[in-house]
């Protein structure tokens, strides 16, 4: 039994995560979406807010489940009994910051190792920051959100399509 943990801030969760989920559910037997609390990072949305919206459009993957730490990555995986951790990789931006995440976790708990999966082409440049900074404009985000979503990003950003 291979399972794999997909950590993340999801603020909120976009298209893009989907993308990777989607190709991961594929790879592993069960893999644990995992969002971060990172209340430091100010997210738009409170982590049981992130969180049930990550619960709510993965209903359709029956080997997905969700939950949120507060932890080390390593620590929290190793918890799950998972050996693998999911990252998605876009663009050339992605690389630094992800290359210096594995080598340290890999320092910390070297046994884990990270899989990144790239998105579809058309999920390369969308980022949740992106899809906030769009909404929070009025501008349209439904071509980068799921129904969910939309309506969460609606009720704090009324103008946003
Ligand atoms: P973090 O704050 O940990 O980077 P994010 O929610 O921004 O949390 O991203 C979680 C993971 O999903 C990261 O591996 C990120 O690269 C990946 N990801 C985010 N957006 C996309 C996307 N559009 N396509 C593929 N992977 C993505």
């Amino acid at each position: 039994m291979k399972t794999a943990v997909y950590p993340g801030s999801f603020d909120p969760i976009t298209n893009g995560h989907l993308d990777i989920i989607e190709r991961a559910v594929r790879l592993f037997d069960k893999v644990i979406v995992a969002v971060a609390r990172r209340e430091e990072k100010r997210p738009l949305f409170s982590v049981t807010e992130r969180e049930q919206l990550v619960r709510q459009v993965v209903t359709c993957f029956p080997n997905v489940e969700v939950t949120s730490f507060s932890d080390l990555l390593v620590d929290f995986a190793r918890r799950m009994n998972a050996d693998i951790v999911i990252r998605g990789l876009r663009a050339v931006l992605d690389f630094d910051y992800e290359f210096q995440m594995v080598l340290l976790n890999r320092k910390l708990a070297p046994t884990v190792d990270t899989v990144f999966l790239l998105p579809s082409e058309k999920y390369f440049y969308l980022s949740s920051s992106m899809v906030k900074e769009i909404a929070a404009l009025g501008g349209a985000v439904s071509c980068f959100v799921p129904p969910a979503v939309l309506a969460a990003l609606k009720s704090r950003y009324p103008v946003c399509q």
